[in-house]
């Protein structure tokens, strides 16, 4: 059978590669308040060696590839990795998620290295309420990240907000947000993976009940890569919304994604700790047929479910496995 497939028959094409666990922020549901201890160079996957794996990734049926981290725009010549995947034959979307800080840095150069969209992570457009939840970042400094990606023509900018109680449920700026830019703000469930706290919890219907009341919404087919989310409109909005519902609503039995950790883990689920070390096998040689063998290995262990809602976290931070 051509292309990859797991042991469910799912047809796995969609690789998110996390580059580095360190952050310029410190959202408090994803990293410590001290950060991650930094790996060692050595430990970390070079560029030519992600590149490797997605060459032959995308010979056996990868066509998507999402850069993430921890902070994918801190490691540096980020853009230079993006340049180098975006000339493998067979990936027909390359993009990218960041918290949007260092995009008035560095969007020229990752559009000149052939980026086409981005997704920006922004939980709260209320200055002291982001600075909590970042534990020190500056909305603004976030929001100019967003501006330079909408200036520069990456189609389309998804903003990603996950959804606390109490914390940023008040949907009123976002919604204003999508009168002003032609953007695709989805809201997703908070997951039990680093920092779990129950009560911050908020379905993804509850929020849609409460977002309601500010009007009619009106369903609407997703922006490209839409992957499992589902989008409404306000009338006369230029940006959409949508919604992501991993915990109340799974999409496990569509699961199309295998992930790549910055140390060279490969990780069929991202609720499952089970990982596969294929950082030694890259730096010896390792051939495009045997890497291709080893992914087919890895993906017949993919769990046909998570079972994220019993709420035991994760060995692993959210930043590093990459979200
Ligand atoms: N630093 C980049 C950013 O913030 O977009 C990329 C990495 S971050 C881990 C990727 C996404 O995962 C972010 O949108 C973040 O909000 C989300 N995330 C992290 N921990 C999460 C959790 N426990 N539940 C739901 N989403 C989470
Ligand atoms: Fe950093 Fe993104 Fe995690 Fe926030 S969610 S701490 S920006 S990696």
């Amino acid at each position: 059978m051509n292309g990859l497939y797991d042991g469910f028959n799912r047809k796995v094409d969609y690789l998110r590669i996390s580059i580095t666990d360190r952050c310029n922020l410190r959202c408090f549901y994803c990293m410590p308040e001290s950060g991650v201890v930094p790996k060692p160079h050595k430990e970390i996957l070079s560029y030519e060696e992600i590149e490797l794996f997605v060459r032959a990734a995308a010979e056996a049926g990868i066509s998507k590839v999402r850069i993430t981290g921890g902070e994918p725009l801190v490691r540096r010549d980020a853009a230079k990795l993006i340049e180098m995947i975006s000339k493998v034959p067979g990936l027909t979307d390359i993009s990218l998620t960041t918290n949007g800080i260092l995009l008035p840095e560095y969007g020229d150069d990752l559009k000149k290295a052939g980026l086409r969209r981005v997704n920006i992570s922004i939980d709260s457009l209320d200055p002291e309420v982001y600075r909590r939840i970042t534990r020190h970042g500056d909305v603004k400094r976030a929001l100019s990240g967003l501006r330079k990606a909408i200036e520069l023509g990456f189609e389309p900018v998804k903003i990603n907000t996950v959804l606390m109680r109490g914390v940023n449920d008040d949907p009123r700026a976002f919604i204003r947000l999508i009168y002003d830019y032609p953007i695709h703000i989805r809201f997703i469930e908070l997951m039990p993976i680093s920092r779990w706290d129950p009560n911050l919890f908020i379905s993804v219907d509850e929020f849609k009940t409460k977002l309601a009341t500010f009007g009619p919404l009106e369903l609407v087919a997703g922006p490209q890569g839409a992957g499992p989310a589902s989008y409404v409109i306000f009338k006369g909005a230029l940006g959409t919304i949508g919604f992501i519902s991993p915990m109340s609503n799974h999409f496990c039995s569509s699961c199309n994604r295998l992930r790549l950790t910055p140390d060279g883990k490969l990780r069929a689920c991202l609720f499952s700790d089970v990982e596969f070390d294929i950082k030694p096998k890259l730096r010896d040689n390792i051939h495009g047929e045997e890497i291709i063998t080893l992914v087919r290995n890895v993906l017949k262990n993919k769990p046909e479910k998570h079972d994220a809602r019993k709420g035991e976290t994760l060995e692993r931070l959210m930043c590093q496995i990459g979200g």
